[in-house]
């Protein structure tokens, strides 16, 4: 996600003479970049030999707030561990009257719920395990599904569901929005398998509370012909009839699958190079003065993480503008950015930041509810770096600047506001979106650039460069990250440890 904090600063239109420095700071860049940067590494795709859940959905939709989803999954007992049951989020399910936790904060309400209250959810029904009537359970507020069946080691089962879904009317990642249509974490989602158990924590109204295992789909969605899908993944067929037209989509290998459709999408197409093979870029907007500057801006992104971290692994980034109810949020091979991010900076810097969580968040995972300043903290730095070494470094001083300054206002805040700054704990202890942005976004941001301080250039890209090769496609936590800086040579673990246990000063 970007929280969208405003910058004062405003690019602004550069004279011919600013044009021409920056123009030479661009080339000082690059030259610079070819001789820091010899990554590439295409990561490793998971072995066949435990294949990645398989989704197949079929969905529906009538173009107003109904659809249907007859879907299913294909799992492979990977956990090396004797199972009994299989987990499922039904995320749509918190935007349901009867959720436990709201999917907002109130001071979001009003923005978020544009035609006052509304409520959304999905209703299953006719759940099987291996085409035979499953035996299962769903908890009071109906957010999570647990199917009971036994699944060996290396064994496969197969669970399908039909459901009916319900919209919400909102700006948020599921609903009907005000400039569109937003399927996110509308099918049910298997939970994570953690330490021996199903990591079944629920939605939250503070960050991002998703935790999910790298996954394959195959998607065939029926909408009226007016909406354009913007899509994780690649569009293999479309057909048209009657005012209907049927997308098939496929997106392997992908943390999450994400579907955005609008009647006034304009697409703008470019693509990125990417270490010598082709990538596709696509940007859907809405509102944007120069789409064209954007898609562009995106695949320079994609290009510069690619050659810094490690190969993008997919053949199309999908860029969208859409109303999620932030600045932006990610999901696999897929960006969106909020219309709402006006700011010319401001915008460039979500567009980048959402860009990066490819890397962190899509292709490494990690514990999203528990460790958020893992994939954010990481996700800012590189956004903030990526500016650095486009010859733009008051970008990067200023993203550090103004990191430090919210930190430092929030972490003097009176105790009996409950501001707490060590950077492992739960989503559910953060009080206020403005303390979790201090600790995940701004303090994960200083971490890191006080470890480009200390470790220098060289050994910090190094150390990221490996991390992503060793953790393409799985999750990694923090001592895997002190871990790949150990390996570059330089001993960060101290470091880390300073900051997410809050000893460091600040
Ligand atoms: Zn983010």
């Amino acid at each position: 996600m970007n929280p969208s904090r405003k910058t004062s600063k405003n690019t602004g239109r550069k004279s011919a003479r600013g044009r021409l420095s920056a123009v030479l700071l661009t080339l000082a860049a690059v030259l610079c970049a070819i001789a820091l940067f010899g990554a590439c590494n295409e990561p490793s795709l998971p072995s066949p030999s435990t294949p990645v859940p398989v989704y197949d959905l079929d969905l529906s939709y009538d173009g107003g707030r109904n659809a249907l989803l007859d879907g299913e999954l294909l799992y492979t007992n990977d956990t090396g561990e004797e199972l009994t049951s299989l987990a499922f989020h039904l995320y749509a399910n918190a935007f349901s009257e009867a959720a436990s936790a709201p999917p907002c904060l109130e001071s979001e309400r009003a923005d978020i719920y544009y035609n006052g209250d509304s409520f959304g959810n999905i209703e299953l029904s006719d759940i099987k395990i291996d085409r035979k009537t499953a035996d299962f359970e769903l908890n009071a507020d109906k957010t999570l599904l647990t199917v009971r069946s036994a699944v060996a080691p290396g064994g496969t089962v197969t669970v399908s569901w039909s459901a009916e879904i319900t919209l919400p009317e909102c700006n948020a990642r599921f609903g009907v929005t005000q400039s569109g249509v937003n399927f996110t974490g509308f099918y049910p989602v298997l939970c994570m398998y953690d330490d021996g158990e199903w990591r079944t924590e629920g939605y939250s109204p503070v960050g991002d509370p998703f935790f999910s295992e790298i996954s394959s789909f195959h998607v065939t969605l029926a909408a009226p012909t007016a909406l354009v899908p913007a899509t994780s993944g690649e569009v293999t067929s479309s057909e048209s009839d009657g005012g209907v037209t049927v997308t098939e989509i496929t997106a392997e290998n992908v943390r999450d699958f994400a579907l955005f459709l609008s009647r006034d999408f304009g697409t703008e197409k470019t693509t990125a190079n990417v270490c010598g093979s082709v990538t596709d870029v696509t940007y859907f907007y809405t509102d944007d003065a120069d789409p064209s500057a954007t898609a562009a801006l995106a695949a320079e992104a994609i290009e510069f993480f690619s050659s810094a971290f490690g190969a993008y692994p997919y053949h199309s980034f999908t860029l969208v503008q859409a109303h999620v109810g932030a600045g932006g949020m990610e999901y696999g091979a897929l960006a969106a950015v909020d219309p709402s991010v006006k700011d010319e900076r401001e915008h460039a810097l979500t567009v980048v930041h959402e860009t990066a969580h490819q890397w962190w968040f899509g292709i490494v995972g990690s514990d999203q509810i528990n460790s958020p300043w893992l994939d954010e903290g990481l996700t800012e730095f590189s956004a903030a770096y990526f500016f650095l070494r486009r010859g733009e470094e008051q970008i990067y001083t200023d993203s550090v600047a103004s990191a430090r300054s919210y930190y430092s206002v929030y972490s003097r805040l009176p105790e009996d506001v409950g501001f707490d700054g060590r950077m492992d704990r739960p989503l559910s202890s953060y009080l206020t979106a403005g303390e979790y942005v201090a600790v995940a976004y701004c303090k994960g941001l200083l971490l890191f650039d006080t470890l480009l301080s200390l470790a220098g250039e060289e050994k910090l890209t190094a150390a990221l460069a490996d991390y992503y090769a060793a953790n393409a496609f799985s999750v990694a936590d923090g001592h895997a990250l002190a871990a790949a800086f150990s390996r570059a040579g330089f001993d960060a673990a101290p470091i880390i440890s300073s900051f997410v246990r809050d000893t460091a000063v600040m």
